[in-house]
Protein backbone atom coordinates (compact mmCIF):
# COMPACT_ATOMS: atom_id res chain seq x y z
CA UNK A 1 0.00 0.00 0.00
CA UNK A 2 1.43 3.55 -0.55
CA UNK A 3 1.27 5.96 2.52
CA UNK A 4 -2.45 6.83 2.30
CA UNK A 5 -3.54 2.99 1.90
CA UNK A 6 -4.08 3.32 -1.88
CA UNK A 7 -3.14 0.73 -4.14
CA UNK A 8 0.51 0.73 -5.93
CA UNK A 9 -0.09 1.91 -9.73
CA UNK A 10 1.37 -0.98 -11.80
CA UNK A 11 2.38 -1.64 -15.59
CA UNK A 12 -0.20 -3.70 -17.37
CA UNK A 13 2.03 -6.80 -16.42
CA UNK A 14 1.79 -5.73 -13.09
CA UNK A 15 5.31 -4.24 -12.37
CA UNK A 16 4.82 -1.04 -9.66
CA UNK A 17 5.84 1.88 -11.18
CA UNK A 18 7.65 5.08 -9.44
CA UNK A 19 5.37 7.69 -10.87
CA UNK A 20 1.86 8.59 -11.92
CA UNK A 21 3.17 11.94 -13.20
CA UNK A 22 6.79 12.34 -14.46
CA UNK A 23 8.61 10.57 -17.40
CA UNK A 24 11.96 9.28 -17.28
CA UNK A 25 14.49 12.43 -18.40
CA UNK A 26 18.25 13.05 -18.35
CA UNK A 27 18.06 15.64 -15.70
CA UNK A 28 14.59 17.50 -14.73
CA UNK A 29 14.93 20.08 -17.66
CA UNK A 30 16.77 17.05 -20.52
CA UNK A 31 15.26 14.96 -22.86
CA UNK A 32 12.82 11.70 -22.47
CA UNK A 33 14.24 8.51 -23.19
CA UNK A 34 12.75 5.63 -25.15
CA UNK A 35 13.35 2.82 -22.52
CA UNK A 36 10.64 4.74 -20.56
CA UNK A 37 8.66 1.56 -21.09
CA UNK A 38 5.83 2.75 -18.93
CA UNK A 39 5.08 6.48 -20.84
CA UNK A 40 5.63 4.27 -23.96
CA UNK A 41 2.67 1.80 -22.70
CA UNK A 42 0.30 5.03 -21.48
CA UNK A 43 1.00 6.07 -25.24
CA UNK A 44 0.83 3.34 -27.03
CA UNK A 45 -2.56 1.68 -25.30
CA UNK A 46 -4.34 5.21 -25.17
CA UNK A 47 -4.12 4.97 -29.34
CA UNK A 48 -5.89 1.90 -29.29
CA UNK A 49 -8.74 2.85 -26.84
CA UNK A 50 -11.48 2.63 -29.82
CA UNK A 51 -12.23 -0.01 -31.56
CA UNK A 52 -14.16 0.40 -34.78
CA UNK A 53 -18.17 1.55 -34.12
CA UNK A 54 -21.05 -0.53 -35.06
CA UNK A 55 -21.62 -0.05 -38.66
CA UNK A 56 -25.88 0.81 -37.71
CA UNK A 57 -26.71 1.33 -34.03
CA UNK A 58 -23.07 3.14 -33.12
CA UNK A 59 -24.78 5.01 -29.68
CA UNK A 60 -26.31 3.33 -26.96
CA UNK A 61 -26.43 1.62 -23.70
CA UNK A 62 -27.07 -1.03 -21.64
CA UNK A 63 -27.66 -2.66 -18.25
CA UNK A 64 -28.06 -6.14 -16.77
CA UNK A 65 -30.83 -7.85 -15.43
CA UNK A 66 -32.87 -11.03 -15.73
CA UNK A 67 -35.77 -12.56 -17.16
CA UNK A 68 -38.45 -14.31 -15.11
CA UNK A 69 -41.08 -16.96 -16.59
CA UNK A 70 -44.58 -16.14 -15.10
CA UNK A 71 -46.82 -17.71 -17.20
CA UNK A 72 -46.94 -21.21 -18.72
CA UNK A 73 -46.09 -21.27 -22.86
CA UNK A 74 -44.80 -25.26 -22.56
CA UNK A 75 -47.43 -25.95 -25.26
CA UNK A 76 -45.62 -24.04 -27.80
CA UNK A 77 -41.76 -24.10 -26.90
CA UNK A 78 -39.26 -26.13 -25.19
CA UNK A 79 -36.86 -23.59 -25.05
CA UNK A 80 -35.32 -24.19 -20.99
CA UNK A 81 -35.54 -20.22 -20.86
CA UNK A 82 -39.32 -20.13 -20.82
CA UNK A 83 -40.40 -23.07 -19.06
CA UNK A 84 -42.60 -21.85 -15.79
CA UNK A 85 -40.75 -20.03 -13.41
CA UNK A 86 -37.80 -20.31 -14.78
CA UNK A 87 -35.44 -17.07 -14.48
CA UNK A 88 -32.79 -16.53 -16.42
CA UNK A 89 -29.56 -13.35 -16.55
CA UNK A 90 -29.68 -11.01 -19.19
CA UNK A 91 -28.14 -8.08 -20.91
CA UNK A 92 -29.78 -5.51 -22.80
CA UNK A 93 -28.43 -2.87 -25.15
CA UNK A 94 -30.71 0.04 -26.81
CA UNK A 95 -29.50 2.02 -29.06
CA UNK A 96 -29.99 4.69 -31.96
CA UNK A 97 -30.03 3.59 -35.81
CA UNK A 98 -28.17 6.24 -37.83
CA UNK A 99 -26.30 8.55 -35.54
CA UNK A 100 -22.46 7.50 -34.36
CA UNK A 101 -21.04 7.16 -31.42
CA UNK A 102 -21.33 10.28 -30.08
CA UNK A 103 -24.56 11.49 -32.03
CA UNK A 104 -27.93 12.71 -29.55
CA UNK A 105 -29.93 10.25 -27.89
CA UNK A 106 -32.95 12.13 -29.10
CA UNK A 107 -32.65 12.28 -32.85
CA UNK A 108 -35.90 10.53 -34.67
CA UNK A 109 -34.70 7.22 -35.41
CA UNK A 110 -35.85 3.20 -34.11
CA UNK A 111 -34.15 2.39 -31.12
CA UNK A 112 -32.18 -0.67 -31.05
CA UNK A 113 -33.80 -3.24 -28.55
CA UNK A 114 -30.99 -6.15 -28.10
CA UNK A 115 -31.21 -8.54 -25.52
CA UNK A 116 -28.94 -11.57 -24.66
CA UNK A 117 -30.25 -14.32 -22.34
CA UNK A 118 -27.13 -16.45 -20.46
CA UNK A 119 -29.80 -19.71 -20.66
CA UNK A 120 -29.33 -23.00 -19.18
CA UNK A 121 -28.88 -24.10 -22.92
CA UNK A 122 -26.73 -21.76 -24.16
CA UNK A 123 -27.00 -18.28 -24.94
CA UNK A 124 -30.40 -17.37 -26.72
CA UNK A 125 -30.23 -13.47 -28.15
CA UNK A 126 -33.16 -11.84 -29.92
CA UNK A 127 -31.76 -8.71 -31.57
CA UNK A 128 -34.87 -6.36 -31.70
CA UNK A 129 -36.54 -2.68 -31.81
CA UNK A 130 -38.49 -0.35 -30.54
CA UNK A 131 -41.09 -0.97 -33.53
CA UNK A 132 -42.89 -4.03 -34.88
CA UNK A 133 -41.70 -3.95 -38.79
CA UNK A 134 -39.11 -2.53 -40.46
CA UNK A 135 -38.54 -0.23 -43.96
CA UNK A 136 -37.66 -2.70 -46.29
CA UNK A 137 -37.66 -6.30 -46.62
CA UNK A 138 -35.01 -8.22 -48.57
CA UNK A 139 -31.51 -8.16 -47.04
CA UNK A 140 -30.15 -6.27 -50.49
CA UNK A 141 -31.81 -3.85 -49.57
CA UNK A 142 -30.58 -3.27 -45.80
CA UNK A 143 -26.74 -2.08 -46.98
CA UNK A 144 -28.38 0.59 -49.39
CA UNK A 145 -30.74 2.24 -46.77
CA UNK A 146 -28.46 1.87 -44.11
CA UNK A 147 -26.41 4.49 -46.35
CA UNK A 148 -29.06 6.63 -47.04
CA UNK A 149 -29.02 7.15 -43.56
CA UNK A 150 -26.08 7.96 -43.10
CA UNK A 151 -23.36 10.23 -44.80
CA UNK A 152 -22.87 12.06 -48.48
CA UNK A 153 -19.70 11.10 -49.87
CA UNK A 154 -19.28 14.87 -51.03
CA UNK A 155 -19.47 16.86 -47.70
CA UNK A 156 -20.15 14.23 -45.14
CA UNK A 157 -23.14 15.24 -44.18
CA UNK A 158 -26.47 13.74 -43.71
CA UNK A 159 -29.18 14.37 -45.86
CA UNK A 160 -32.72 14.21 -46.07
CA UNK A 161 -33.42 14.40 -50.03
CA UNK A 162 -31.00 10.93 -49.43
CA UNK A 163 -33.25 9.68 -47.38
CA UNK A 164 -36.32 9.94 -48.86
CA UNK A 165 -34.83 9.35 -52.08
CA UNK A 166 -34.89 5.78 -51.34
CA UNK A 167 -38.16 5.63 -48.93
CA UNK A 168 -40.22 6.95 -52.00
CA UNK A 169 -38.39 4.41 -54.15
CA UNK A 170 -39.17 1.64 -51.96
CA UNK A 171 -42.67 1.95 -51.20
CA UNK A 172 -42.24 -1.25 -48.75
CA UNK A 173 -41.00 1.55 -46.16
CA UNK A 174 -44.40 3.35 -46.21
CA UNK A 175 -45.60 1.46 -42.97
CA UNK A 176 -41.76 1.60 -40.93
CA UNK A 177 -41.86 5.75 -42.26
CA UNK A 178 -45.44 6.59 -40.84
CA UNK A 179 -44.07 4.83 -37.30
CA UNK A 180 -41.12 6.81 -37.49
CA UNK A 181 -42.51 10.02 -38.04
CA UNK A 182 -45.50 9.37 -35.65
CA UNK A 183 -44.91 9.85 -31.82
CA UNK A 184 -43.21 6.51 -31.21
CA UNK A 185 -40.20 7.75 -33.83
CA UNK A 186 -38.55 9.67 -30.47
CA UNK A 187 -39.64 7.81 -26.85
CA UNK A 188 -39.17 9.67 -23.88
CA UNK A 189 -36.76 7.28 -22.77
CA UNK A 190 -35.64 3.78 -23.10
CA UNK A 191 -37.51 2.61 -20.23
CA UNK A 192 -40.80 4.60 -22.14
CA UNK A 193 -40.34 2.29 -24.78
CA UNK A 194 -41.85 -1.24 -26.29
CA UNK A 195 -39.14 -3.92 -27.77
CA UNK A 196 -40.19 -6.34 -30.32
CA UNK A 197 -39.19 -9.33 -32.09
CA UNK A 198 -40.25 -7.60 -35.42
CA UNK A 199 -39.31 -10.91 -37.04
CA UNK A 200 -40.90 -14.16 -37.14
CA UNK A 201 -39.32 -17.08 -35.19
CA UNK A 202 -40.41 -20.38 -34.77
CA UNK A 203 -40.64 -22.19 -31.76
CA UNK A 204 -41.12 -26.54 -31.18
CA UNK A 205 -42.54 -28.02 -28.37
CA UNK A 206 -41.34 -31.07 -26.99
CA UNK A 207 -43.71 -33.05 -28.93
CA UNK A 208 -41.60 -31.38 -32.21
CA UNK A 209 -44.91 -29.09 -32.96
CA UNK A 210 -44.30 -25.85 -34.63
CA UNK A 211 -45.58 -22.33 -34.24
CA UNK A 212 -44.88 -18.99 -35.61
CA UNK A 213 -43.86 -16.82 -33.15
CA UNK A 214 -43.50 -13.34 -32.49
CA UNK A 215 -42.02 -11.58 -29.24
CA UNK A 216 -43.52 -7.97 -27.42
CA UNK A 217 -42.05 -6.82 -24.97
CA UNK A 218 -44.58 -4.20 -23.82
CA UNK A 219 -42.58 -1.63 -21.50
CA UNK A 220 -44.25 -1.60 -17.51
CA UNK A 221 -43.33 2.33 -17.55
CA UNK A 222 -45.97 2.97 -20.03
CA UNK A 223 -45.12 4.17 -23.56
CA UNK A 224 -44.28 7.68 -23.49
CA UNK A 225 -42.79 9.91 -26.06
CA UNK A 226 -41.15 13.63 -26.98
CA UNK A 227 -42.53 15.53 -29.50
CA UNK A 228 -39.65 17.03 -31.95
CA UNK A 229 -39.23 20.30 -30.14
CA UNK A 230 -38.19 18.96 -26.46
CA UNK A 231 -36.16 16.60 -28.64
CA UNK A 232 -34.72 18.78 -30.75
CA UNK A 233 -33.99 21.38 -27.52
CA UNK A 234 -32.51 17.91 -25.94
CA UNK A 235 -29.87 16.98 -28.01
CA UNK A 236 -28.65 20.31 -27.57
CA UNK A 237 -28.93 20.43 -23.64
CA UNK A 238 -27.97 16.64 -23.01
CA UNK A 239 -27.32 14.49 -26.12
CA UNK A 240 -26.79 11.69 -23.71
CA UNK A 241 -29.93 11.69 -22.25
CA UNK A 242 -31.53 8.44 -22.98
CA UNK A 243 -28.34 7.04 -21.73
CA UNK A 244 -28.36 8.91 -18.35
CA UNK A 245 -32.09 8.62 -17.68
CA UNK A 246 -31.13 4.56 -17.34
CA UNK A 247 -28.00 4.87 -15.78
CA UNK A 248 -29.58 6.84 -13.21
CA UNK A 249 -32.76 5.00 -12.97
CA UNK A 250 -31.13 1.94 -11.99
CA UNK A 251 -28.83 3.48 -9.82
CA UNK A 252 -31.58 4.89 -7.53
CA UNK A 253 -33.53 1.42 -7.76
CA UNK A 254 -36.18 2.84 -10.01
CA UNK A 255 -35.41 -1.13 -11.77
CA UNK A 256 -37.16 -0.84 -15.26
CA UNK A 257 -39.50 -3.59 -16.21
CA UNK A 258 -41.23 -5.09 -19.66
CA UNK A 259 -43.38 -8.11 -19.82
CA UNK A 260 -42.81 -10.07 -22.41
CA UNK A 261 -45.98 -11.25 -24.80
CA UNK A 262 -45.98 -13.38 -27.47
CA UNK A 263 -48.31 -13.44 -31.21
CA UNK A 264 -48.30 -17.43 -31.67
CA UNK A 265 -49.73 -18.59 -35.25
CA UNK A 266 -50.08 -22.24 -35.61
CA UNK A 267 -47.59 -23.58 -37.92
CA UNK A 268 -49.97 -24.83 -40.95
CA UNK A 269 -52.15 -21.26 -40.87
CA UNK A 270 -48.76 -19.42 -42.12
CA UNK A 271 -49.45 -20.91 -45.71
CA UNK A 272 -53.19 -19.83 -46.37
CA UNK A 273 -52.87 -16.36 -44.08
CA UNK A 274 -54.33 -13.67 -46.14
CA UNK A 275 -50.83 -12.00 -46.52
CA UNK A 276 -47.02 -13.10 -46.11
CA UNK A 277 -46.75 -13.14 -42.18
CA UNK A 278 -42.58 -13.60 -42.66
CA UNK A 279 -42.92 -10.17 -44.32
CA UNK A 280 -41.08 -7.63 -41.45
CA UNK A 281 -42.94 -4.68 -43.26
CA UNK A 282 -46.15 -6.13 -41.66
CA UNK A 283 -47.44 -6.73 -37.92
CA UNK A 284 -49.78 -9.13 -37.06
CA UNK A 285 -53.09 -7.59 -36.35
CA UNK A 286 -53.86 -8.52 -32.44
CA UNK A 287 -57.46 -9.44 -33.47
CA UNK A 288 -56.23 -11.74 -35.63
CA UNK A 289 -53.16 -13.02 -33.25
CA UNK A 290 -54.31 -11.86 -29.74
CA UNK A 291 -51.14 -11.51 -27.01
CA UNK A 292 -50.38 -14.01 -24.58
CA UNK A 293 -48.35 -13.49 -21.92
CA UNK A 294 -44.60 -15.18 -21.07
CA UNK A 295 -43.23 -13.14 -17.99
CA UNK A 296 -40.98 -9.92 -17.12
CA UNK A 297 -37.51 -8.40 -17.67
CA UNK A 298 -36.02 -6.48 -15.11
CA UNK A 299 -33.38 -4.54 -15.29
CA UNK A 300 -31.39 -3.69 -12.05
CA UNK A 301 -27.11 -3.45 -12.26
CA UNK A 302 -25.50 -1.17 -14.31
CA UNK A 303 -22.10 -1.84 -15.92
CA UNK A 304 -19.19 -0.93 -14.57
CA UNK A 305 -17.08 -0.76 -17.14
CA UNK A 306 -19.22 0.50 -20.17
CA UNK A 307 -16.70 -0.81 -23.39
CA UNK A 308 -16.00 -3.95 -21.74
CA UNK A 309 -19.93 -4.82 -20.92
CA UNK A 310 -21.39 -3.08 -23.43
CA UNK A 311 -19.60 -1.57 -26.20
CA UNK A 312 -18.06 -5.07 -26.59
CA UNK A 313 -21.56 -6.46 -25.79
CA UNK A 314 -22.06 -8.87 -29.43
CA UNK A 315 -26.02 -9.89 -30.11
CA UNK A 316 -26.45 -12.08 -32.83
CA UNK A 317 -29.76 -13.26 -34.08
CA UNK A 318 -28.30 -16.98 -34.41
CA UNK A 319 -27.87 -17.34 -31.19
CA UNK A 320 -31.03 -19.88 -31.13
CA UNK A 321 -31.71 -22.56 -28.38
CA UNK A 322 -33.16 -25.58 -28.76
CA UNK A 323 -37.04 -24.67 -29.24
CA UNK A 324 -36.62 -21.72 -30.86
CA UNK A 325 -36.15 -21.25 -34.76
CA UNK A 326 -35.77 -19.02 -38.17
CA UNK A 327 -38.62 -18.41 -40.01
CA UNK A 328 -38.50 -18.03 -43.95
CA UNK A 329 -37.71 -14.15 -43.41
CA UNK A 330 -35.52 -13.37 -45.74
CA UNK A 331 -34.39 -10.37 -43.40
CA UNK A 332 -33.49 -12.74 -40.30
CA UNK A 333 -32.10 -14.85 -42.71
CA UNK A 334 -29.81 -12.69 -43.86
CA UNK A 335 -29.27 -11.13 -40.36
CA UNK A 336 -28.34 -14.80 -39.10
CA UNK A 337 -25.22 -14.00 -41.32
CA UNK A 338 -24.45 -10.73 -40.89
CA UNK A 339 -24.70 -10.23 -37.53
CA UNK A 340 -21.62 -12.59 -36.13
CA UNK A 341 -19.92 -11.60 -39.27
CA UNK A 342 -19.63 -7.92 -38.28
CA UNK A 343 -18.24 -8.85 -34.66
CA UNK A 344 -15.65 -10.78 -35.93
CA UNK A 345 -14.63 -7.73 -37.72
CA UNK A 346 -14.91 -5.36 -34.84
CA UNK A 347 -13.93 -7.51 -31.63
CA UNK A 348 -11.85 -10.32 -33.93
CA UNK A 349 -12.64 -13.67 -33.92
CA UNK A 350 -12.98 -14.73 -30.46
CA UNK A 351 -15.31 -12.49 -29.22
CA UNK A 352 -17.42 -15.01 -27.84
CA UNK A 353 -14.64 -15.47 -24.61
CA UNK A 354 -15.28 -11.77 -23.91
CA UNK A 355 -16.63 -12.33 -20.46
CA UNK A 356 -20.02 -10.00 -21.80
CA UNK A 357 -20.12 -12.65 -24.31
CA UNK A 358 -19.15 -16.04 -23.08
CA UNK A 359 -21.72 -18.53 -22.09
CA UNK A 360 -22.63 -19.29 -18.45
CA UNK A 361 -22.77 -23.24 -19.53
CA UNK A 362 -19.59 -25.01 -20.47
CA UNK A 363 -18.61 -24.57 -23.94
CA UNK A 364 -17.46 -28.08 -25.86
CA UNK A 365 -17.04 -26.62 -29.42
CA UNK A 366 -13.78 -27.44 -31.84
CA UNK A 367 -13.10 -23.94 -32.29
CA UNK A 368 -9.70 -23.16 -31.99
CA UNK A 369 -6.66 -20.65 -32.16
CA UNK A 370 -6.80 -17.41 -33.56
CA UNK A 371 -6.17 -13.75 -32.38
CA UNK A 372 -6.86 -13.11 -28.65
CA UNK A 373 -7.93 -16.69 -27.62
CA UNK A 374 -8.06 -17.11 -24.06
CA UNK A 375 -9.78 -20.43 -23.03
CA UNK A 376 -7.10 -23.07 -23.81
CA UNK A 377 -8.30 -25.84 -26.27
CA UNK A 378 -7.35 -29.67 -25.55
CA UNK A 379 -7.15 -32.69 -28.11
CA UNK A 380 -8.64 -33.83 -30.06
CA UNK A 381 -9.16 -31.13 -31.94
CA UNK A 382 -11.31 -32.75 -35.09
CA UNK A 383 -14.13 -34.80 -34.73
CA UNK A 384 -15.22 -37.28 -35.69
CA UNK A 385 -12.68 -38.56 -32.62
CA UNK A 386 -12.22 -42.23 -31.03
CA UNK A 387 -10.60 -39.76 -28.36
CA UNK A 388 -13.27 -39.52 -26.28
CA UNK A 389 -14.00 -35.71 -27.61
CA UNK A 390 -17.08 -34.07 -27.48
CA UNK A 391 -20.29 -35.22 -29.81
CA UNK A 392 -23.20 -33.91 -31.10
CA UNK A 393 -25.81 -35.67 -29.79
CA UNK A 394 -28.88 -35.60 -33.02
CA UNK A 395 -31.70 -37.79 -30.59
CA UNK A 396 -31.48 -35.21 -27.42
CA UNK A 397 -30.97 -31.95 -29.60
CA UNK A 398 -32.49 -32.96 -33.28
CA UNK A 399 -32.53 -30.45 -36.31
CA UNK A 400 -36.18 -29.97 -35.32
CA UNK A 401 -36.45 -26.23 -36.27
CA UNK A 402 -36.94 -26.74 -39.65
CA UNK A 403 -39.75 -26.22 -43.07
CA UNK A 404 -40.16 -27.74 -45.72
CA UNK A 405 -39.26 -26.09 -48.91
CA UNK A 406 -38.78 -26.59 -52.79
CA UNK A 407 -38.24 -24.20 -56.38
CA UNK A 408 -36.42 -22.90 -58.99
CA UNK A 409 -33.49 -20.51 -57.84
CA UNK A 410 -34.44 -16.47 -58.20
CA UNK A 411 -33.85 -13.45 -57.54
CA UNK A 412 -37.39 -12.40 -56.61
CA UNK A 413 -39.85 -10.39 -54.75
CA UNK A 414 -42.04 -12.67 -52.26
CA UNK A 415 -44.95 -13.77 -53.96
CA UNK A 416 -47.93 -11.80 -53.10
CA UNK A 417 -51.48 -12.87 -51.48
CA UNK A 418 -54.71 -11.28 -51.95
CA UNK A 419 -53.66 -8.82 -48.86
CA UNK A 420 -50.32 -8.05 -49.32
CA UNK A 421 -49.71 -4.62 -49.96
CA UNK A 422 -46.95 -1.67 -49.58
CA UNK A 423 -49.51 0.99 -47.81
CA UNK A 424 -52.54 -0.64 -46.20
CA UNK A 425 -51.00 -1.00 -42.64
CA UNK A 426 -49.33 2.57 -42.58
CA UNK A 427 -53.23 3.69 -43.67
CA UNK A 428 -54.21 1.65 -40.33
CA UNK A 429 -52.16 3.15 -38.35
CA UNK A 430 -52.89 6.96 -39.53
CA UNK A 431 -56.99 6.15 -39.64
CA UNK A 432 -57.26 3.53 -36.47
CA UNK A 433 -54.64 3.75 -34.06
CA UNK A 434 -53.98 7.64 -34.08
CA UNK A 435 -56.38 10.23 -33.29
CA UNK A 436 -56.57 14.02 -35.18
CA UNK A 437 -54.02 15.32 -32.58
CA UNK A 438 -52.01 12.87 -33.19
CA UNK A 439 -52.33 13.05 -36.92
CA UNK A 440 -51.37 16.72 -37.20
CA UNK A 441 -47.99 15.33 -35.08
CA UNK A 442 -47.48 13.38 -37.89
CA UNK A 443 -47.99 16.19 -40.79
CA UNK A 444 -45.80 18.74 -38.85
CA UNK A 445 -43.13 15.90 -38.28
CA UNK A 446 -42.97 15.10 -42.29
CA UNK A 447 -43.22 18.50 -43.25
CA UNK A 448 -40.46 19.52 -41.00
CA UNK A 449 -38.36 16.79 -42.59
CA UNK A 450 -39.01 17.93 -46.05
CA UNK A 451 -38.43 21.36 -45.45
CA UNK A 452 -34.84 20.14 -43.83
CA UNK A 453 -33.41 20.30 -47.99
CA UNK A 454 -35.64 17.23 -50.18
CA UNK A 455 -35.42 18.68 -53.72
CA UNK A 456 -37.21 17.67 -56.60
CA UNK A 457 -37.82 15.57 -58.19
CA UNK A 458 -37.98 13.43 -54.62
CA UNK A 459 -39.98 15.67 -53.62
CA UNK A 460 -43.18 15.70 -56.00
CA UNK A 461 -42.18 11.47 -55.05
CA UNK A 462 -42.63 12.26 -51.27
CA UNK A 463 -46.13 14.13 -52.27
CA UNK A 464 -47.30 10.71 -54.03
CA UNK A 465 -45.87 8.26 -51.41
CA UNK A 466 -47.58 9.99 -48.41
CA UNK A 467 -51.11 9.70 -50.80
CA UNK A 468 -50.79 6.54 -51.81
CA UNK A 469 -50.75 5.75 -47.78
CA UNK A 470 -53.46 8.29 -47.13
CA UNK A 471 -54.90 10.89 -49.93
CA UNK A 472 -56.33 13.24 -47.07
CA UNK A 473 -52.75 13.29 -45.19
CA UNK A 474 -50.74 12.99 -48.60
CA UNK A 475 -52.86 16.43 -49.27
CA UNK A 476 -52.06 18.23 -45.63
CA UNK A 477 -48.42 16.95 -46.42
CA UNK A 478 -48.02 18.54 -49.85
CA UNK A 479 -50.46 21.76 -48.22
CA UNK A 480 -47.69 22.13 -45.33
CA UNK A 481 -44.69 21.96 -47.73
CA UNK A 482 -45.94 24.52 -50.00
CA UNK A 483 -47.58 27.04 -48.10
CA UNK A 484 -45.52 26.59 -44.78
P1 LIG B 1 -54.72 -2.77 -32.44
O1 LIG B 1 -55.70 -1.63 -32.23
O2 LIG B 1 -54.98 -4.03 -31.71
O3 LIG B 1 -53.25 -2.33 -32.10
C1 LIG B 1 -52.79 -1.05 -32.35
C2 LIG B 1 -51.43 -0.95 -31.69
O4 LIG B 1 -50.78 0.19 -32.17
C3 LIG B 1 -51.46 -0.73 -30.18
O5 LIG B 1 -51.70 -1.91 -29.50
C4 LIG B 1 -50.08 -0.16 -29.95
O6 LIG B 1 -49.10 -1.19 -29.90
C5 LIG B 1 -49.77 0.54 -31.25
N1 LIG B 1 -49.73 2.00 -31.22
C6 LIG B 1 -50.50 2.86 -30.54
N2 LIG B 1 -50.12 4.11 -30.82
C7 LIG B 1 -49.10 4.04 -31.69
C8 LIG B 1 -48.29 5.00 -32.36
N3 LIG B 1 -48.46 6.31 -32.19
N4 LIG B 1 -47.33 4.57 -33.19
C9 LIG B 1 -47.16 3.27 -33.39
N5 LIG B 1 -47.89 2.30 -32.79
C10 LIG B 1 -48.86 2.70 -31.95
O7 LIG B 1 -54.72 -2.98 -33.99
P2 LIG B 1 -53.94 -4.00 -34.93
O8 LIG B 1 -53.18 -5.05 -34.23
O9 LIG B 1 -54.96 -4.43 -35.91
O10 LIG B 1 -52.91 -3.05 -35.65
C11 LIG B 1 -53.35 -1.84 -36.25
C12 LIG B 1 -52.14 -1.03 -36.59
O11 LIG B 1 -51.46 -0.75 -35.37
C13 LIG B 1 -51.14 -1.78 -37.46
O12 LIG B 1 -51.39 -1.58 -38.82
C14 LIG B 1 -49.85 -1.20 -37.01
O13 LIG B 1 -49.57 -0.06 -37.80
C15 LIG B 1 -50.08 -0.75 -35.59
N6 LIG B 1 -49.41 -1.63 -34.61
C16 LIG B 1 -49.75 -2.95 -34.52
C17 LIG B 1 -49.02 -3.79 -33.73
C18 LIG B 1 -49.28 -5.24 -33.77
O14 LIG B 1 -48.37 -6.00 -33.43
N7 LIG B 1 -50.46 -5.69 -34.14
C19 LIG B 1 -47.92 -3.30 -32.89
C20 LIG B 1 -47.69 -1.88 -32.99
C21 LIG B 1 -48.39 -1.11 -33.87
P3 LIG B 1 -48.54 -1.82 -28.57
O15 LIG B 1 -49.74 -2.51 -27.96
O16 LIG B 1 -47.49 -2.76 -29.03
O17 LIG B 1 -48.05 -0.70 -27.73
Amino acid sequence: MTSDNRKPTTTDAGIPVASDEHSLSIGPDGPLLLHDHYLIEQMAMFNRERIPERQPHAKGGGAFGHFEVTDDVSQYTKAAVFQPGTKTETVIRFSTVAGERGSPDTWRDPRGFALKFYTSEGNYDMVGNNTPVFFVRDPMKFQHFIRSQKRRADNHLRDHDMQWDFWTLSPESSHQVTWLMGDRGIPKTWRHMNGYSSHTYMWANAQGEKFWVKYHFKTDQGVECLTQEEADRLAGEDGDYHTRDLYDAIERGDHPSWTLYMQIMPFKEAETYRFNPFDLTKVWPHGDYPLIKVGRLTLDRNPTDYHAEIEQAAFEPNNLVPGIGISPDKMLIGRVFSYADAHRHRLGVNYKQIPVNSPKVPVHSYSKDGAMRINNVSDPVYAPNSKGGPSADGERYPADSTWETSGDMVRAAYTLRQDDDDFGQANTMINKVMDEDARARLVSNVVGHLKGGVKEPVLSRAFEYWKNIDPEIGARIERGVKEG
